[in-house]
């Protein structure tokens, strides 16, 4: 049988039934579950403020969208980021004609605060950081940063469902931080996703931000009394960005078994550093930063022959993946080609192991033992 990279695994019935409700009350859009999501979200990682939406990616776009138009940025101000990250996190940069300034990573394969700092010009006006594959890597020292410039914080924690550092679910101390429940992550759905602000104000407007700036969602208005319903006022350009209750229905399920199913992924990551433990001149890897309970949506190992690796790997039906190519690679960012050498030394030999809740100990031995046989010195 082959072996994925990622499979979700849903509870079936419970989703089923939440979902259910919905068809029968014949409420599938904005409100009702994505109402009951949103508290469930903030109950759960103490964030207070959370707004569902229909993907992360939205969400990157309305954070800087709103902060660009908060702190007065202008086209053409700098946002550091990481070259090593899917698209999205520095497309919602390049959304709103901000200028993607690319800074190197570290061995944690997140922002590295020395090269973050040597990046700061005049223009700099935040930090985007990704917490790869669930790591916090040096996420303190960014938050110093940013409060020693005087830069706002956006966290993209499309990996980070469930992290905590030093006990906490990270994020308050950033602007704002965004999830993703695209199917593959640590909470799948399908697609949505939940962007948190910590000002009020700004978690009030995005709300209206991802209903096309309308000033009222449907479901306040359906509670509405008298005729006058349907005269809501139209605020700002707004988006079709917000998430719906078919949507809710399978976060609220899967948010029940979050923290149990991050604990069997970290059992995971230990079988295969068990496996790698006396092979360490082979397979390198990532360690996870001090005092964080990393969610381990991705197993990253390091190897000098990759692609030959990755091929030999498909032969023997078992599909890793690489998170990420440098995205200097591409031609969208080539600008800032040569300016983080760390991460083009990892994209080019990094690769993802198979990582979800049905592989058993004894897949993790069968994969790391064919990854064994396969790298080279
Ligand atoms: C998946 C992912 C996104 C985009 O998430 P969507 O919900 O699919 O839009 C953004 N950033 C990172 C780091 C991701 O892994």
């Amino acid at each position: 049988m082959s072996i994925q990279l990622f499979m979700p695994t849903f509870h079936v019935e419970e989703c089923l039934a939440e979902i259910r409700e919905c068809l029968e009350k014949g409420w599938t859009g904005l409100g009702y579950k994505t109402v009951q999501f949103e508290e469930a979200w903030k109950a759960y990682t103490d964030l207070p403020h959370a707004h569902f939406i229909n993907s992360a990616t939205a969400g990157l776009h309305l954070a800087i969208k709103l902060l660009k138009e908060t702190y007065h940025w202008e086209d053409g101000d700098e946002i550091i980021s990481t070259p090593l990250t899917f698209v999205s996190t520095n497309h919602a940069i390049a959304y709103e004609n901000m200028r993607v300034v690319f800074a190197d990573v570290d061995k944690y394969l997140c922002l590295d605060p020395k090269d973050v700092k040597r990046k700061i010009t005049n223009k700099t006006k935040a930090i985007m950081f990704v917490g790869m594959g669930g790591n916090t890597g040096h996420y303190k020292d960014i938050v110093k940063l940013c409060k020693d410039h005087g830069l706002q914080l956006i966290l993209d924690a499309s990996h980070m469902s469930g992290t905590r550092l030093e006990g906490r679910i990270v994020g308050r101390e950033a602007d704002v931080v965004i999830y993703s429940f695209q199917a593959v992550k640590n909470l799948p759905t399908a697609d949505s996703g939940m962007i948190c602000f910590m000002e009020e104000a700004l978690d009030k407007k995005v709300r209206k931000y991802s209903w096309l700036g309308i000033n009222k969602d449907t479901y306040a208005r359906s509670k509405d009394e008298g005729a006058y319903k349907w005269k809501y006022d139209v605020e700002y350009l707004g988006y079709k960005y917000h998430g719906n209750s078919i949507m809710a229905s399978l976060g609220l399920v899967q948010l029940k078994y979050l923290d149990q199913d991050n604990a069997y992924r970290r059992q995971l990551a230990k079988w295969y550093d068990e496996a790698f433990k006396y092979h360490k001149n082979l397979v390198g890897l990532i360690p996870v930063a001090k005092g964080c309970e990393s969610s381990r949506h991705l197993y990253v190992i390091e190897v000098n022959n990759r692609d030959e690796l990755l091929a030999s790997l498909n032969k023997e039906d078992i599909y890793p993946g690489v998170h990420y190519r440098d995205n200097t690679e591409y031609t969208m960012y080539a600008y800032g080609k040569d300016t983080c050498p760390k991460a083009y030394h990892y994209s080019m030999r990094i690769l993802s192991l198979p990582m979800h809740l049905r592989l058993t100990r004894k897949d993790i031995r069968h994969i790391a033992n064919k990854v064994i046989q396969y790298a080279s010195l």
